[in-house]
């Protein structure tokens, strides 16, 4: 299964931080934001490239530049603190929202705001910090695939072992870059050890 492990000790180190629960809100979003960028580095290692023919000072030299169109899709609410380093490193990226409520009677993720760019020639990384029990990040999914997504990642801070088989198992082409894979849910389907509610240790809710 196409399963990746961001293996640095800056991302260890990093994920101690948020786990912690004296780390405040801003600590919080500096942190989230640094692994983010991370697991925005490690997601796009694969991107399309282009040659290009430029002049250095010195002779004419075949460069690389980037070829393939990138969109990043947050999952509200907590998706939008992993945002900001995909634009600060790409700045022809655009960007997708999926809101996702639970629904009570079905107890199925569906989405109640969906607003999307052009998907079907770039590559698309969903953004959603806990894979927990994978029915949101399935559902994103689905909503994506269906609005012509076909080069697709999903990038999360922590994942559960539930959560990942989850997806795979709706969706065993999409590939998933996680910074921890963590041991288990808990009767709550809060991921263990974990950090808590990512978005309101992000907004301080
Ligand atoms: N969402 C969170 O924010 N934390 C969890 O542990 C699980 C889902």
């Amino acid at each position: 299964m196409p399963f990746h492990l961001l293996q640095h000790p800056l991302a260890s180190h990093l994920v101690t931080h948020l786990r912690d629960k004296t780390t405040k809100p801003a600590t919080f979003r500096t942190v989230a934001y640094q692994l983010s960028l991370l697991l925005a580095i490690e997601s796009t290692r694969d991107l399309g490239t282009a040659p290009k023919e430029i002049e250095t000072p010195l002779e004419p030299v075949t460069g690389t530049v980037l070829s393939q169109n990138l969109v990043v899709v947050p999952i509200l609410r907590a998706g939008l603190g992993m945002v900001q380093p995909f634009l600060d490193l790409f700045p022809d990226v655009s960007v997708g929202y999926i809101g996702l409520e639970r629904d009570h009677e079905t107890a199925q993720a569906k989405h109640y705001y969906c607003k999307l760019p052009p998907l079907h020639a770039g590559r698309v990384i969903i953004v959603d910090p806990m894979l927990a029990t994978g029915g949101s990040a399935a559902q994103a999914i689905s909503v994506v695939k269906k609005a012509g997504a076909m080069d697709l990642i999903l990038a999360c801070i922590v994942a559960s072992p539930e959560g990942v088989k989850e997806v795979h198992r709706q969706h065993p082409d999409v590939r998933i870059h996680t910074a921890a894979l963590d041991r288990e849910l808990n009767a709550r389907k809060y991921i263990l050890p974990g950090l808590g509610d990512f978005g309101d240790r992000l907004y301080g809710t």
